[in-house]
């Protein structure tokens, strides 16, 4: 996606070789009509696929993913980071290895949000090491739905998510591929 590309080489922050900061934008603060035009973009990709969920995890995720669900006139469901009082229902959970935080964590998804008989697309801002998508990818197994894809903003295709989710047999539809942060430049692949 050209916009998208133009935004990140303005706006982005290459703060080191591995790290892109896009909070002027994507996940700090959101340029809601680029929001709404990307998804536009999944929704083109996706639009055969009977989408009925489209679910990611909070929170840099959940308003791109709104701007898919609008498209597809479908609910969000997130996966949460942290337990509430209110969590008194049985709930999903898969453990994830944060890239950005640098520490281990349980997601954990109502299991009423969730039908075996959904068709389930994913959505996230970033894809780095793989691992909050395989930790949703993981929840959706145990559901029994069926999973239709992964849509991700800004996928790093120098770290090794790409592979682990594709391996697993996800597609995974990318706006924006990184080849290399390196010497400060976006570069695309
Ligand atoms: P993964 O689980 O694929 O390693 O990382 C996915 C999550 O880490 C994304 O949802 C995103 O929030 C965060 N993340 C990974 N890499 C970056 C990055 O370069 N910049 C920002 N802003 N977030 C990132």
């Amino acid at each position: 996606m050209d916009e998208l590309k133009k935004r990140i080489l303005q706006d982005g922050r290459v703060l080191n070789d591995q790290v892109l900061k896009v909070d002027r934008f994507l996940n700090h603060q959101i340029d809601v009509d680029l929001m709404d035009r990307m998804g536009h973009a999944f929704f083109d990709h996706y639009r055969d696929s009977g989408i009925t969920r489209v679910l990611t995890v909070e929170s840099s995720g959940i308003a791109v993913a709104c701007s898919v669900a609008r498209r597809f006139q479908v609910p969000v469901v997130f996966a949460r980071k942290t337990r509430s009082l209110t969590m008194v229902d049985d709930q999903y959970t898969a453990e994830v290895f944060s890239f950005t935080r640098q520490k281990k964590f349980t997601i954990m998804l109502n299991k009423r949000f969730l039908e075996s008989d959904d068709r389930v697309l994913l959505v996230d801002d970033f894809l780095a090491k793989g691992q909050a998508l395989l930790g949703l990818i993981n929840i959706v197994h145990q559901s029994g739905a069926t999973l239709s894809g992964a849509a991700i903003v800004i996928e790093k295709a120098f770290q090794e998510g790409g592979r682990l989710v594709r391996a697993v047999g996800v597609e995974v539809y990318s706006l924006a591929r990184i080849a290399s942060l390196k010497n400060g430049k976006v570069l695309f692949s």
